[in-house]
């Protein structure tokens, strides 16, 4: 342990979390701060290792919500490359889920897995028609224009730019004589037979002669290592999925097993329910090797419930996210911060660690949720109106924007979202979330090493450098805080100033 004094010097200003949290009110991550310690250590020393259930280990504590404007597939191979993990939101039907998983968990990096195809009986209109639609023009053409069919040849620019008659057939131009690598090499030694041939395209072939994979020359320099990355047994991208607490979740665990889903999130506003009992001791029976996070509850009381049934994981936050209107409107919830320590506290006892979820706008409020006990933090607005968010961007008085709503918002509902909230449908609709827009955060593997960078320097001024030290001092009472006033906290943020520049979260 790093914090200690190097005269051994034992003094506890300030108060313990367990005196911070007994006061009978409410607290959120502005209430309170966590008081510095002793360093002797650089950022680059801390690990932030932890773990998102019982069974699986991440190397970074950070994740994206299962809400529609959040994670799919893009987001999801994002966080997953980046050493986290996306949870793909289910207001969808069953094979749609399923198909957003398997393509997490079929993604290669470097790799294009489903490239667009031509047919030899396409023409070279078709292929203007790709080109001006993805801006790219290199596609591989297989006997029936599918990945079923042989691949026949490769089309470029450079077979058609000069070709007047653009209703002419592929088959006609396109380059026959291939260069093509085996399935199952690696990343570098494809790398290596294109920088040698100076071909553009590298397609992967299978023994059958049909087109795997295909390698871009142009991505050779964007192909970054991803040290961290989620990866199972077999090397392939973690990712959670989420199901309602409904009885046709049943199928959609069946179908998502099938597809190698590394971890199931039951997604219920108040999870404290027979429903969701049911369902954990259902899967639990079934799918033995799929770990369930289970939630959201924000007491003891519901956590004991939930690890009883047979949780790995708790998902803790009713009420305090960005979209949500759930306090306001149910007068029932907890401030986030209370939730989580309340609940940690609990968890900590049965090995299951818990998820603080919602509410978190910056690096600050990551490293106290992490300081009073979660093991992960699970974001929806910080992730939404990045690149890989779903979603188109649009621009509104010259400020690009993207849509962000809650999976309760009236929108969202109409599209099938109440599954979280409702037992039974009903007709008339309560609103517990709303429907927005946030702004262009560029890309999440920029965003990720950001708040990483952020994150490791507040530990170190915190004087802890993994984790599980930060929760062992928290435990025993050494990690010590200090409730704030509003004025300290007004102090605490820029103030008295006639105007400034707000540092931007979008890294280039
Ligand atoms: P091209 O020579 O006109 O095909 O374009 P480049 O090779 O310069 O760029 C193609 C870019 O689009 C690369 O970054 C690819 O990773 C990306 N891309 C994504 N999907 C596909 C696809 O289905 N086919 C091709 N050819 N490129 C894709
Ligand atoms: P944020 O990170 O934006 O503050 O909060 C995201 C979290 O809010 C989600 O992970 C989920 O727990 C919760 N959430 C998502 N949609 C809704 C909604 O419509 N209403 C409520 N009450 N919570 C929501």
């Amino acid at each position: 342990m790093s914090n200690h004094s190097p005269f051994g010097i034992e003094l506890f200003d300030g108060v313990s979390g367990e005196e911070l949290f007994s006061v009978n009110m409410g607290l959120t991550y502005r209430d309170f701060l966590v008081l510095p310690g002793y360093i002797d250590f650089n950022p680059s020393d801390v690990e932030l290792e932890t773990k998102l259930s019982k069974n699986i280990s991440l190397k970074r504590p950070l994740m994206s919500s299962p809400m529609d404007t959040v994670t799919e597939t893009d987001m999801a191979i994002a966080q997953a490359l980046m050493g986290g993990i996306g949870i793909i939101h289910y207001n969808n039907s069953l094979d749609e889920q399923v198909e957003l998983v398997k393509k997490v968990k079929r993604y290669e990096n470097g790799f294009i897995k489903d490239p667009i195809l031509l047919s030899p009986e396409h023409t070279i209109a078709d292929l203007d028609a790709i080109k001006e639609k993805h801006g790219f023009s290199g596609i591989p053409i297989t006997e029936d224009g599918t990945q079923s069919g042989k691949l026949v040849g490769m089309v470029t620019n450079r077979d058609v730019d000069f070709e007047p008659n653009r209703s002419t057939k592929l088959g006609k131009v396109m380059t026959k004589d291939l260069i093509t690598a085996s399935q199952g090499i690696s990343l570098k030694e494809a790398n290596d037979i294109l920088r040698t041939s100076k071909k553009g395209k590298l397609p992967i072939v299978d023994t059958q002669g049909r087109l795997v994979a295909l390698i871009c020359r142009s991505d050779l320099k964007k192909n970054k290592e991803f040290p961290y990355a989620s990866k199972d047994d077999s090397k392939k991208l973690r990712v959670g999925a989420a199901i309602s607490t409904l009885p046709e979740s049943r199928d959609r665990v069946a179908a998502l097993s099938a597809v190698g889903v590394d971890v199931i999130t039951i997604d219920s506003a108040q999870g404290n329910s027979s429903y969701q009992i049911e369902m954990i001791q259902f899967i639990k029976k079934n799918y033995p090797t799929i770990d369930i996070i289970a939630g959201n509850v924000v007491t003891q009381g519901q956590a004991a419930n939930l690890i009883a049934a047979g949780a790995d994981g708790l998902r803790i936050g009713m009420g305090p996210g960005s979209i949500c209107i759930t306090q306001d409107t149910m007068a029932v919830g907890r401030a986030q911060a209370t939730a989580v320590f309340k609940t940690a506290q609990y968890a900590a006892k049965h090995n299951v660690p818990v998820i603080a979820d919602g509410g978190i706008s910056n690096i600050g409020d990551i490293a106290n949720a992490l300081a009073i006990g979660a093991s992960m933090c699970m974001m929806g607005s910080m992730f939404a109106g990045t690149k890989e968010a779903p979603g188109e961007y649009f621009y509104e008085n010259g400020i690009r924007l993207k849509k962000y709503r809650g999976m309760a918002s009236l929108e969202a509902m109409n599209k099938g979202g109440d599954k979280r909230y409702f037992s039974e449908s009903q007709k008339i609709k309560v609103a517990q979330g709303v429907s927005g827009y946030v702004v262009d955060k560029g890309s999440v593997l920029n965003l990720i090493p950001y708040l990483i960078q952020g994150l490791r320097q507040s530990f170190q001024d915190m004087g802890y450098r993994t984790i599980p030290e930060l929760h062992s001092a928290l435990r025993q009472g050494k990690l010590r805080f200090e409730r704030r006033t509003e004025s300290a906290q007004a102090q605490g943020s820029v103030h008295g100033l006639y105007s400034y520049t707000k540092p931007s979260m979008r890294v280039e």
